[in-house]
């Protein structure tokens, strides 16, 4: 069979675009078939509220090594978010408030015993079960370690709304080997992990390291190309897209995210554990939040209870009549991201005298091309599910945050699952 091109990478998010550079850098030819109208995927920026603002993934980290060697590469640099002065939270049903640092401290102790054998249990975070005894705890659920912690009632809150920002999702079934996870990728410093997590900026935007990509790539990139089966025999795979259009090649890189991947048919079918993988998807579901509100406020963190809309704000930019703040919360069908009375509800409760002017965000669970915000993990799915899903079945090839190793959940781990997917179709072609 002619092949259209050698290789098709279906989804033109990092992952995507960090594989078709690599395979056409190693001389193979690519298409590209992206579903939406842009690049980038889950990350996406766009100008609202007078702003451009990042709709998605934003912060990256010189602890990330993968997303860090990109910025090097194409000469992109960071920039600092504010440094906080003020905090506030809602525990034992009141709301506090005092300086930034008092938050850190009601939660440093509890951080610290909670992922206290980060460093034992995995040592080397892209190897992430080396020690089996993290697959003995891999059924482990992270709720059920913070309430065994023993803690004062108003910690054990704060505690649990701080972690279900960080799956931005709900608790219930969030795998604790998760949370060891994105500590050791952090060397076991939760501190530092929190700092990599939402400090620094990609200068000009996620979208200037995403174009910088795609320029280097040298591949063909087809947009509004939603694909809906991918077929392979021993001549080659097919794939098509919901208009009819159809493409050939030796091998088919797939970036689908973990909560989409079952929106393709694959003929014949993916195995029976990833497909078990994909039904079950994973936790991140939440919503993030761009929202103005009324005057220069301080530069603040603010935890709500982990059950509400909002859960989480901090104050980003500051103009002189108006303050523009990041929001997030745990269930993306809770919140209305346009609904301005809704988040000035939750806000009253929290940050008193606030007014909110305007809000905007991108449902990204509704959005059919992710139904999830960053991969965040169930329990059992790194014991069961992260191999399979990273192991190749005949000329198809997963890719993505949601199968990295590493840093999985980041922008990094999308590059770092790319990589990994152009090195086995480059063998698997040769
Ligand atoms: C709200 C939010 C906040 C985040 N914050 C951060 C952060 O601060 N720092 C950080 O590092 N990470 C963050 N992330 C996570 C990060 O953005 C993702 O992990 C990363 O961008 C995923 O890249 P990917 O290539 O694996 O997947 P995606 O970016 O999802 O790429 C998959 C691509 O496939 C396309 N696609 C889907 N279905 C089809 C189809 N049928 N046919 C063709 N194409 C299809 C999609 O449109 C998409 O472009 C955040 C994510 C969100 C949503």
């Amino acid at each position: 069979m002619a092949h259209t091109t050698d290789v098709i990478v279906i989804g033109a998010g990092f992952a995507g675009l960090t594989a078709a550079r690599e395979l056409t850098a190693k001389g193979r030819t690519v298409r590209i078939l992206e579903a939406r109208d842009r690049i980038a995927g889950r990350t996406w920026v766009e100008n609202r509220l007078g702003r451009n603002l990042e709709l998605g993934g934003t912060w990256v980290h010189w602890v990330q090594p993968h997303v860090w060697a990109e910025m090097t590469r194409y000469g992109i640099g960071v920039v600092a978010g504010p440094e906080f002065e003020k905090a506030y939270w809602w525990a034992g049903g009141q709301h506090h408030e005092g300086p930034a640092e008092k938050i850190l401290e009601l939660i440093d102790e509890p951080n610290r015993r909670l992922l206290a054998d980060t460093r034992e249990l995995i040592p080397l975070p892209y190897r992430p079960l080396a020690n089996p005894a993290v697959k003995g705890m891999d059924q482990d659920r992270l709720s059920d370690r913070i309430d065994a912690l023993g803690l004062p009632e108003e910690q054990r809150q704060l505690l649990r709304a701080f972690w279900s920002l960080n799956f931005n999702g709900r608790l219930d079934a969030a795998a604790y080997t998760q949370a060891l996870r994105w500590c050791s990728a952090a060397s076991g410093d939760w501190m530092l992990m929190f700092e990599a997590c939402a400090t620094y900026k990609v200068e000009g935007g996620t979208v200037a390291l995403a174009e910088a990509m795609l320029a280097d790539a040298g591949a063909e990139l087809e947009l509004d190309a939603v694909v809906t089966t991918v077929e392979q025999d021993d001549d080659g795979a097919t794939v098509t897209t919901a208009d009819g259009r159809t493409y050939t090649a030796g091998a088919v890189v797939v970036t689908l995210p973990l909560n989409a991947l079952d929106t393709v048919e694959f003929s014949p079918a993916l195995s029976a554990g990833k497909q078990a993988a994909a039904a079950r998807g994973q936790a991140g579901r939440g919503a993030k939040l761009w929202i103005k509100v009324g005057g220069r406020w301080d530069r603040f963190v603010a935890f709500g209870a982990e059950d509400w809309p909002i859960h989480f704000v901090q104050s980003e930019y500051f103009d002189e009549d108006s303050t523009t703040l990041v929001a997030f919360g745990a269930d993306g069908t809770a919140v209305d991201v346009e609904d301005t009375a809704a988040v000035q509800a939750v806000l009253d409760r929290l940050i008193p005298g606030i007014e909110v002017l305007e809000v905007t965000g991108h449902s990204w669970v509704e959005d059919g091309f992710s139904r999830s915000t960053w991969p965040m993990h169930y329990t059992g799915y790194l014991s069961e599910s992260l191999e399979e899903m990273q192991r190749p079945e005949g000329r198809v090839f997963l890719a993505g945050s949601d199968y990295a190793n590493g840093w999985g959940g980041f922008i990094d781990g999308a590059i770092e699952s790319g990589f990994a997917a152009a090195r086995k179709v480059h063998e698997a072609l040769a």
